[in-house]
C-alpha cells in the first residue's frame, strides 16, 4: 500500500501541456484540486510555467503540495539535439521552481551513425558538462529510459542497465534514474536492474500498459486498465531503497477528454491497488 503522502500528480496527466488537449485549468486550480484530494506533491512541464516558475512553486507550497519535479530537458543528444544554454535554461528553471529533479529526455540517435554506441557516449559527455551547473543549482538530474519503441528519434536508453551504464560514463556521482511502468514494465530483468542502480533510482511513474495500445504516445492506461504489474515494478523500486514519490503520468487522450476532477478523483482510487 502507497502512503497518499507519497502520491504526486505529473501534470501531463490532465493534458493541457499538449495544445488542444484537455480542460484547460490554469496551474492553480490543478495544484488546489490536488491539494484538496490529499495529494503530497506535484510535478510540473515547463511549458505550464510561463516563465513564472518562483510563483507557482511558492503558490503548490503554499497549498501544502511538495513540489517534486520539473519535466524536461530539452534533447542532449540527436539532431534535435539543444544548445548547452538551452540546457542550462531547464536547470533554472527547476532551481526556480524549488523541483529537486529534473527530468532528462535524452534525444535520438546521433546524425551520421548508426546503433546506439556513439551516441550514448555523447550523452554522458553532456550529462558530465551540465552536471556542475545542475548541481549549483541544487538540481538533480534524473534519466528516464523509454521504451524502445521511442528509440531512433526520442531515446538512446531504453532500460533501467541502459540508464545504468551511462551514468557510470559520465561520471556525475548524483545522476539518478527514473523509473516509469509504461516504459519498463515489459523488463523480465528490472528487480536485478533496480537493484543495481540502488541510491540512483530517484522516481517511480504510475500509469499501466494497456493490452491494445492504439497510440504509441497517447494511449497510456490508468494504473489497473492494462497488463503491467505495477506492484512488482513498485517492489523493484523499493528493494533499491527508493521511498521518493510516487508520480502519476499518463498520456492518454481518452483521459485528457474527462473532466480532471474526475481523473484525480480515479487515481486516488486506484492508488491502493498499486
Ligand atoms: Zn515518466
Amino acid at each position: 500500500m502507497i502512503a497518499r503522502t507519497r502520491l504526486a500528480l505529473n501534470t501531463a496527466t490532465l493534458g493541457h501541456n499538449l495544445p488542444g488537449h484537455g480542460a484547460g485549468w490554469p496551474v492553480e486550480r490543478v495544484i488546489d484540486a490536488c491539494a484538496g484530494r490529499g495529494f503530497g506533491g506535484i510535478v510540473f512541464w515547463r511549458g505550464e510555467l510561463a516563465g513564472r516558475a518562483r510563483a507557482v512553486g511558492e503558490r503548490a507550497r503554499a497549498a501544502g503540495l511538495r513540489v517534486d519535479g520539473l519535466c524536461r530537458t530539452p534533447y542532449l543528444t540527436g539532431p534535435d539535439a539543444a544548445s548547452d544554454d538551452d540546457l542550462r535554461a531547464a536547470v533554472d528553471d527547476a532551481a526556480a521552481l524549488g523541483a529537486p529533479v529534473l527530468t532528462v529526455v535524452t534525444g535520438g540517435t546521433e546524425t551520421g551513425t548508426v546503433g546506439l554506441q556513439a551516441s550514448r557516449a555523447r550523452l554522458a559527455d553532456r550529462l558530465a558538462g551540465l552536471a556542475e551547473h545542475a548541481g549549483g543549482a541544487g538540481v538533480r538530474l534524473v534519466l528516464e529510459p523509454l521504451n524502445p519503441m521511442f528509440g531512433g528519434n526520442r531515446t538512446v536508453i531504453f532500460t533501467i542497465a541502459d540508464a545504468l551504464s551511462v551514468c557510470e560514463a559520465s561520471g556525475v556521482p548524483d545522476l539518478g534514474i527514473a523509473v516509469d511502468v509504461y516504459h519498463v514494465w515489459w523488463d523480465g530483468t528490472l528487480a536485478a536492474s533496480c537493484a543495481a542502480a540502488g541510491g540512483r533510482i530517484a522516481g517511480l511513474h504510475l500509469c499501466d500498459w494497456m493490452r491494445d495500445t492504439s497510440d504509441m504516445l497517447l494511449d497510456r492506461g490508468m494504473m489497473g486498465d492494462g497488463v503491467a504489474d505495477i506492484p512488482a515494478i513498485r517492489a523493484a523500486t523499493e528493494g533499491a531503497g527508493y521511498t521518493g514519490p510516487v508520480e502519476v503520468e499518463v498520456f492518454s487522450r481518452r483521459w485528457w477528454a474527462a473532466d480532471p476532477g474526475h481523473v484525480l478523483d480515479t487515481i486516488v482510487e486506484r492508488l491502493p491497488g498499486c
